[in-house]
């Protein structure tokens, strides 16, 4: 989700580079697809449901469809996949660009045993920058405008000066300034302690003005906890609200603040100002939040990050990286951004 979120910033690049004259199709997931049907830099959106275990077939049938209706004179492969790869190889005469997701800097960022190591192999041979940027500064010299000279990056849209836009949406139906705690992530371990993001709520309801609302999938059941807290400015919607529906409240809220997943970077998307607590996973690879008025926290261990995606289960005691972080730290963070913002 986040990777799909991130890559608006290509479709604003791509739109701002070429103007009206390009014809834009981006190709994913079913599962994301509200997540840019309604963006305003794409013509198209095909979509391929895996999940309920459509033919792979279907998903050439559509985009044959539309290469008639508009010949395609360009891919670009912002996944590099397995299944991105054979997409590619269906049209094997097309021109194509791949991006470059730095998976061998990756997987030896989780091999090196040592905190220096880590920070020499970041500074001085990969330069891991964000994921935003670095499609774009990689295909950036490949695009030239009209008059022969390197395009300008004009990618930067929106009231915040964000990297990535999703398209404009209905307001959300909570009155009054709230802020969402996003408590979920893709695997356990990116999870910051459900207890910590429990006792962060009260705190918030506590000593801030704020409204407090819970977003989290319909499995996330752990989010049962919020309910301990009887207060009218507790809004828990876990399981209740549909992937738009989830954006639309995010676009509305004054923070977010979450794990390293798909809906901080959905919330930044909207401008809007996140904090994001990373576990096993490293903000050098590229996830970190990259708008001015947000921050993340990460504590630097000789076993982080253990994996590339946080998929691994915890081979220590217990989960340090998370539980390294206090909530009186994210408090002080969070008032910290209050009033920088
Ligand atoms: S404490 Fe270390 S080994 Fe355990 S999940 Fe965190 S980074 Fe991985």
């Amino acid at each position: 989700m986040g990777d799909v979120v991130l890559q608006t910033a290509t479709i604003n690049w791509l739109r701002s580079l070429l103007g009206k004259s390009l014809r834009l199709t981006f190709v994913t997931s079913q599962e994301f697809a509200s997540l840019i049907d309604s963006h305003p830099g794409l013509d198209e959106v095909i979509t391929f449901n895996r999940r309920s275990g459509e033919k792979w077939k279907h998903l050439i049938q559509k985009i044959d469809h539309a290469d008639k209706l508009n010949p395609i004179d360009l891919i670009i492969d912002l996944h590099g996949t397995l299944r991105s790869f054979r997409l590619r190889m269906s049209y094997w005469t097309t021109p194509c660009l791949v991006a470059d997701k730095r998976r061998w800097e990756r997987f030896l960022l989780t091999k090196l045993k040592g905190v220096w190591a880590k920070r020499l192999i970041h500074t001085h041979f990969f330069g891991l920058e964000n994921q935003v940027e670095r499609v774009i500064n990689d295909f950036e010299s490949l695009f030239k405008d009209s008059r022969g000279v390197r395009a300008t990056k004009e990618y930067r849209k929106g009231p915040h000066d964000e990297l990535t836009t999703l398209a404009l949406l209905p307001d959300a139906k909570i009155g009054g300034d709230y802020i969402v705690l996003a408590p979920s992530a893709s695997f356990a371990s990116k999870r910051w302690p459900i207890r910590s993001f429990l006792e962060l709520a009260k705190k918030m309801i506590d000593s801030t003005a704020f409204k407090v609302v819970i977003l989290a999938g319909p499995d996330d059941k752990f989010c049962e906890v919020f309910n301990e807290l009887k207060s009218e400015r507790l809004l828990n919607l876990q399981g209740k609200t549909s992937l738009s529906e989830s954006m639309g409240i995010l676009s509305k809220s004054k923070f977010c603040i979450g794990n390293d997943s798909g809906i901080n970077h959905i919330a930044e998307a909207y401008g809007v100002p996140v904090l994001t607590i990373f576990g096993p996973t490293d903000p050098r690879f590229g996830f970190a939040p990259h708008g001015s008025s947000s921050k993340f926290l990460s504590k630097e261990l000789w076993c982080k990050p253990c994996s590339t995606t946080g998929s691994k289960k915890c081979f220590r005691d217990k989960l340090y990286c998370m539980e390294n972080i206090s909530v009186g730290e994210v408090y002080q963070t969070f008032l910290s951004m209050g009033e920088k913002s």
